[in-house]
């Protein structure tokens, strides 16, 4: 099956294959203030013999719900589940569990990945389908999505079908953080499991107590966002060299290729997001509101924000926007950064030029 989707680095995980190991969990999912209501709804569903055979996980970058995904398949796929009430889980030594920990269990269909790059295609689909048409080996086979907005059209289209006659003993497990891209009739088929997005407070806390990492850390894992937050790992980057370049071209200190020089070693689609957020927090300050960046950040956004008018900094928002969208294409690194050093500087420029 893994055959169909070759340009993936990884693809259908099915039956016997070696990489798909089990990985290990690095969040209690009924521990996590954010997670454990979705999941306490999970079983809520399933003690009373209600689950349905699609569930969509929604929910913020970030926040666990690929955790919260596997939580309910090796709970579904479990042949003696821990079902104590508050300690509800896979019991991790029957069968059914040492076959999904070691990543060779042919109940578990996966379409991974993760950010814009890689598509679902109407070709891994169709494998998925095929994949069902199989004996299945216990009484529950789990399709698991991520990401599921990657579809396509054709992609979304062909899944709605088997959603709409889902075969005997099948769940379909979807994750996404853009529901609003999943077409209606795929949204209308599933049962939705929310995570909301926790407080401040709450999250720095937990990133405290449970990831071990400093406040400053989890300050600034905060304010970042997206993958690494419940990670609790600072990502390799450099942030603070990213931002001053910015304040540097953006005063006319440095240029837009000494500016490309320092972007360039950061993913494109990375530095759109950060620079994204930092226009967030530029805006707030010039509004006079609060600035919930860390202390670290706060200097730099302050010139930020004092250097250009508003009008300025509106004319921004859809440079970085198209700066964003177009992170993913196969363009030239150095062209793409170039474009976008100069379009900071004269935002008014592409206007100008059209
Ligand atoms: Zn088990």
């Amino acid at each position: 099956m893994a055959k169909s989707a070759p340009r993936k680095k990884k693809p259908m995980a099915d039956a016997g294959a070696a990489d798909g190991a089990w990985p290990e969990e690095r969040i209690q999912v009924a521990q996590t203030p954010w997670l454990s209501a979705p999941w306490a709804q999970f079983l809520a569903l399933q003690q009373a013999g209600r689950l349905p055979h699609g569930l969509l996980i929604t929910g913020a970058r970030g926040l666990g719900l690929m955790s919260l995904a596997r939580r309910i398949m090796a709970y579904s796929l479990c042949q003696s589940p821990i079902t104590t009430p508050g300690a509800e889980g896979a019991c991790q030594v029957c069968p059914a569990c040492r076959l999904r920990l070691a990543g060779t269990h042919p109940d578990i269909l996966q379409l991974l990945g993760s950010g814009s790059a890689s598509g679902i295609s109407i070709d891994d689909i169709r494998a998925l389908i095929d994949a069902f048409s199989l004996t299945r080996y216990g009484p529950l086979r789990i399709a698991l999505i991520e990401q599921a907005e990657r579809m396509n059209r054709n992609a979304a289209n062909s899944l709605l079908k088997l959603l709409e006659e889902p075969p005997a003993g099948s769940l379909f497990l979807l994750t996404a953080e853009r529901a609003d891209l999943l077409p209606a009739t795929i949204r209308s088929r599933v049962q939705r499991l929310v995570v909301t997005m926790p407080t401040r407070p709450v999250m720095v806390r937990w990133l405290c107590d449970t990831q071990g990492v400093t406040e400053a850390d989890a300050q600034m894992l905060w304010f970042m966002g997206e993958e690494q937050l419940i990670s609790g790992q600072l990502p390799a980057w450099d942030w603070m060299a990213a931002t001053q370049a910015w304040v540097a071209l953006n005063e006319g200190h440095s240029g837009v290729l000494a500016t490309v020089k320092c972007w360039q070693n950061i993913p494109r689609d990375t530095l759109a997001r950060w620079l994204l957020r930092l226009w967030v927090e530029v805006m707030r300050v010039q509004s006079g509101l609060a600035s919930e960046a860390p202390s670290q950040l706060a200097p730099l956004i302050g010139q930020l924000s004092r250097h250009d008018t508003q009008a300025h900094w509106l004319k921004c928002h859809p440079v970085l926007l198209e700066f964003l969208q177009t992170a993913s294409h196969p363009l030239n690194d150095e062209l793409a950064l170039e474009r976008l050093a100069l379009d900071l500087t004269d935002p008014s420029l592409p206007a100008r030029l059209a």
